[in-house]
């Protein structure tokens, strides 16, 4: 069993507190971007982090730059105290919980990262303008924290994508690490946002796990029977609106062709009651396929 650190972790709030802190941190630095509602699957982010580097940075901010209009900025839920804690019991060095004006001290920012193409399909078409907030806060905390190495979940699968393709598009000095989605032990995948379900919208949210379950099961079979058997679930659950289910190459995100064998991410986004969820898992098409964890590093264009 090995030891965990428990230092209470240094807390900064404003970019000078976050300079003076970061001084003290000489060694290779790993860090984990999250809006806060910690919970395992960030605590798994974290724990991958130590492994590779002698520090460890958290940042905590709900970026209001990647919320639209409509959604769900003011109800998310803030947990700092137990978010902390759990930065504690694993060792964390440094937390960076800035507030907005902290990160955009002159209002929004009118230069902004832009997600082209790849950042108006599937999460991008329900979320217009999501990923370009979400990559300019990215690039922001990536230069702030000055990280070596920066950890993100494959839950976000297109989120992971678009931050790999800045990181090389634009020449970024860091180095992306995937993290596997960590689940309930249903198979509903960990979210901050699983805190609004209901029990009843719960149970109907297991569609979506079950449904990227079955689709893999029938990989070696092809494209269409991957999207047959995970469609199939999901129209069992007329309680759950389901935005889109995708076949999808893995760094294209364009539907992969009935011929197609090979590394796919089968990919489902949907509505329980009030509360839109996403859920994902790479998959290999063809003989030897199935489900995966996380793809291989280096995936070739269809
Ligand atoms: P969030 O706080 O939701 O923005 O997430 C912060 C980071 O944690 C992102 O890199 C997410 O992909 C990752 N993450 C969130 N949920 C999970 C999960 N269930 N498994 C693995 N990583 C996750």
């Amino acid at each position: 069993m090995t030891t965990q650190a428990t230092t209470t972790p240094v807390i900064a709030r404003t970019r000078d507190e976050l300079r003076e802190a970061r001084t003290h941190l000489t060694g290779q630095t790993a860090v984990v971007m999250t809006m806060g509602a910690l919970h395992e699957g960030h605590a798994t982010l974290i724990r991958e982090a130590r492994k590779d580097a002698e520090h460890v940075i958290v940042t905590i901010f709900l970026n209001p730059l990647q919320f639209g209009p409509k959604e769900d900025l003011s109800k998310y839920p803030r947990t700092f105290d137990s978010d902390l804690e759990i930065c504690r019991e694993h060792g964390v060095d440094l937390v960076f919980a800035p507030t907005p004006d902290v990160v955009y001290p002159d209002g929004d920012p009118g230069v902004r990262i832009s997600a082209g193409p790849l950042g108006d399909v599937l999460e991008g078409q329900s979320r217009p303008g999501h990923f370009d907030g979400m990559l300019t806060v990215v690039a922001k905390l990536m230069h702030l924290t000055r990280g070596d190495a920066f950890y993100f979940g494959q839950k976000d699968a297109q989120q992971l994508l678009l931050i790999r393709r800045m990181v090389r598009d634009i020449d970024f000095p860091a180095r992306v690490v995937s993290v596997p989605t960590v689940r309930e032990e249903d198979g509903l995948a960990m979210s901050s946002r699983n805190t609004y379900l209901t029990d009843s919208d719960r149970e109907v949210a297991l569609c979506l796990s079950r449904a990227l379950t079955a689709g893999a099961a029938a990989a070696i079979e092809g494209p269409s029977a991957v999207r047959r058997a995970a469609r199939a679930v999901l129209v069992r659950e007329p309680l759950a609106l389901i935005d889109y289910l995708v076949l999808v190459h893995p760094t294209t995100l364009q539907d992969v062709p009935e011929w197609y064998r090979g590394e796919a991410l089968l990919a489902v986004a949907g509505r329980m009651g009030t509360t839109r969820l996403i859920d994902n898992t790479p998959v290999v098409i063809g003989p030897g396929g199935g489900r995966r964890e996380i793809f291989s590093e280096t995936v070739e264009p269809v």
